[in-house]
């Protein structure tokens, strides 16, 4: 049985093995900083969630009191925080191998009638995740509503994302923990690191399979 056969049998969350090796994007993410962004705290979102939903289950079959509004708060920000990263370890790729360029085919003609140009595109993402006021994740989002691409920030991992049309394509991650050990406070350095390890097959496919 694969290992999300398994966690969909136990349904509990899982850290997905990563598309590359630990080392496999530096120079522009190095082999410490993703393994402790991973292997740490990913892996704690997953430990996080899953201990709710053990808490959940027993409190349900002790018929006990629940404090609802807590556990939801913390599920949603825990299972956001899962999500997200599953998101952006697959929209990137090592520079050369997948990595970096720009979009192709479909893609590259809906960021061109969305937002001008792919230039004009980068920028405005980058000031997206510039600008995130502490914690949180730069996002382009097509809305199959407007048939839109949009550009969007979420706060933590679950807060000013609305659910039903929009749905994430292509996510960066621009809380302090993905990039401090490298970049220290200049979270720009990173965002500009960042176009070079863009997997936009992957956003490309995202797009393509809504
Ligand atoms: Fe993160």
């Amino acid at each position: 049985m694969t290992t999300q056969a398994k966690e969909a049998k136990t349904g509990m969350y899982y850290l997905p093995p990563l598309p590359y090796g630990l080392k496999d994007l530096e120079p522009f993410i190095s082999e410490s900083q993703l393994t402790l962004h991973y292997q740490k705290h990913h892996q704690a979102y997953v430990n996080a969630a899953n201990a709710i939903l053990e808490k959940l289950s027993k409190i349900r079959k002790e018929n006990a009191d629940l404090d609802a509004k807590a556990v939801a708060k913390e599920l949603a920000f825990n299972v956001g925080g899962i999500q997200l990263h599953n998101l952006f370890w697959q929209n990137l790729a090592p520079k050369g191998s997948g990595g970096g360029g720009q979009p192709a085919d479909v893609l590259s003609d809906a960021i061109k009638d969305d937002f001008g140009s792919f230039e004009r595109f980068k920028k405005e993402f980058s000031q997206v995740a510039t600008s995130c006021e502490g914690s949180g994740w730069a996002v382009m989002a097509y809305c199959t509503q407007s048939n839109r691409l949009m550009l969007l920030q979420i706060e933590k991992h679950n807060v000013n994302f609305p659910p039903g049309c929009l749905s994430a394509i292509m996510v960066l991650d621009v809380w302090e923990h993905a990039y401090y050990l490298d970049y220290k406070n200049e979270r720009a350095k990173f965002i500009e690191a960042f176009w070079n390890i863009v997997n936009w097959n992957v956003v490309k496919q995202r797009f393509e399979n809504l």
